[in-house]
């Protein structure tokens, strides 16, 4: 998911939308925009790509200078119009919005003791279990409450929480999914990446900190260090999938990260090809680096079609045109006869390698070798990306031999785990349970339901 806030001078929910529709590969199953009068929340929430959730919706009916907004991608609970966020309600400690990026590990457990007791829940995502915290602390201060509610959650959160005058952004403690800071003309902004600051033409001030709570209000930005004593755990899939290339998380930016990746798969991992080619458009950064390397021409060897949205009807099983063919089309003449390297950036189930592998082949493709830039995905994430269950994974079957061979590949490479620290530039601080299986916070099976 994408979260976007701004507490300003003049009318807030313009502003939100276009952070939104930077953030929109965070997230496409809903929109939702929430704004603050200095009195009372307003809100506005869709099913679909944010144009699609506000059209034929007046944005400017939305009034306030201060506001949040969030783009779903669902890993807990259905991508219906109820589990849409904002969540907006009101409680003993006032009228709140709530906007969360991230999964709860223990959210399924709580849900169930809070039900015992007599709590109707609205929505099925894990999003509630916070609101219904908040609400039943005893504490008499809404930071307090939210402190309290937040140490007996365990997971992932960027959370934005909005009140009639004031905007909350809390991360994690270990910092599991990005929350930045930024600067608008002397006003504050929060949002998951900086490519949404980029858009909106506001500079970047800071990171949120892991276990930071900070408080954006008329007199401007307070910070309150509310979790603390937990090892960080940024998310390395971020680096190598989620996150825009524009974006820079750490100093670092998300494109040069993986360009990085891809330098360091060709290093230890080289062949001789005719020609490199990426898989549109998250692995163009990694092959634009692998040939770099090796000083193999880089080629468009596959050409995207950009128009697929998520709305397209997929074809039957007996019909010809599956979704890579509409998706993803090789250029014939350039891969004729040649060795071709094609760069992606993770396998999950294997789906997406094995029909291009077999789309290259059939364009005439001598050769087909698979580079990967990141490490075998053998666990399922219970943070918030959706990487399928277990058994789902093509690595948690089969070992890199057995899975070139699944795939069709002539040859197959992966980063290990100490090179994608390497790649990423740093020593310690990220998570990498999805590869290793190690994960930040102690997890149950059951805190993951699609
Ligand atoms: P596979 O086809 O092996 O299941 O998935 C790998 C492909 O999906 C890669 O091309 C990668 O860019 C993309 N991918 C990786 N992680 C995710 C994810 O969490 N969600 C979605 N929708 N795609 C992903
Ligand atoms: Fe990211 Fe993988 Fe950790 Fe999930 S398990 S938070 S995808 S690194
Ligand atoms: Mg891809």
């Amino acid at each position: 998911c994408g979260v976007f806030g701004i507490f300003s001078k003049e009318s807030v929910a313009p502003i939100i939308y276009y952070g939104l529709v930077s953030l929109q590969h965070r997230g496409q199953e809903s929109a939702g925009i929430s704004v603050s009068n200095g009195d009372y929340i307003t809100e506005k929430r869709g099913l679909g790509l944010v144009d699609e959730a506000f059209k034929d919706y007046e944005i400017g009916s939305l009034k306030g200078r201060l506001g949040i907004g969030h783009v779903r991608y669902a890993t807990f609970g259905g991508g219906t119009l109820i589990n849409a966020q904002p969540l907006t309600f009101n409680c003993r400690l006032g009228n709140m919005s709530l906007a969360h990026n991230g999964n709860l590990v223990n959210a399924v457990e709580i849900r169930k003791q809070l039900e015992q007791q007599g709590t109707i829940f609205q929505t099925t995502n894990d999003s509630e279990v916070i609101a219904h915290l908040i609400a039943r602390s005893t504490t008499d201060d809404l930071e307090g409450a939210i402190v309290s509610a937040l140490s007996q959650i365990r997971g992932a959160y960027s959370l934005l929480i909005l009140t009639p005058d004031k905007i909350m952004a809390i991360r994690d403690p270990r910092g599991i999914r990005p929350l930045v800071i930024g600067n608008l003309d002397g006003d504050f902004v929060v949002a998951s990446e900086t490519c949404a600051l980029d858009t909106i033409g506001a500079d970047l001030v800071r990171e949120v900190e892991p276990g930071e709570m900070v408080i954006i209000d008329e007199s401007g930005l307070t910070s309150n260090k509310i979790l603390t004593g937990k090892k960080n755990a940024f998310c390395s899939f971020e680096y190598i999938y989620f996150a825009r290339p524009d974006s820079e998380f750490q100093g670092k930016n998300v494109h040069v990260v993986r360009k990085n990746l891809g330098k360091i798969l060709a290093k230890n991992y080289p062949l001789e090809a005719d020609i490199v080619t990426g898989v549109p458009d998250s692995s163009l950064s990694a092959a634009a680096g692998f040939a770099e390397q090796l000083n193999i021409p880089y080629e468009m060897g596959l050409v995207r079609n950009r128009y697929i949205g998520r709305t397209f009807i997929k074809p039957s099983q007996e019909n010809r045109i599956t979704g890579v063919n509409l998706k993803l089309n090789p250029v014939k003449q350039l891969v004729k006869g040649k060795r071709v390297v094609m760069v992606d950036d993770s396998i999950v189930r294997g789906t997406t390698s094995k029909r291009i592998v077999s789309l290259l082949k059939k364009a005439g493709a001598k050769e087909v070798h698979v580079r990967i830039a990141s490490p075998t995905v053998k666990y399922p994430c219970h943070l918030g990306i959706d990487t399928s269950s277990k058994g789902e994974l093509l690595a948690n079957k089969k070992n890199v031999e057995a899975m070139a061979k699944a795939i069709g590949a002539d040859s197959l490479a992966f980063l290990t785990e100490k090179e994608l620290y390497l790649g990423i530039g740093c020593k310690e601080g990220l998570c990498t349970a999805c590869f290793t299986g190690e994960y930040p916070v102690p997890v149950k099976s059951e805190s993951k339901s699609k």
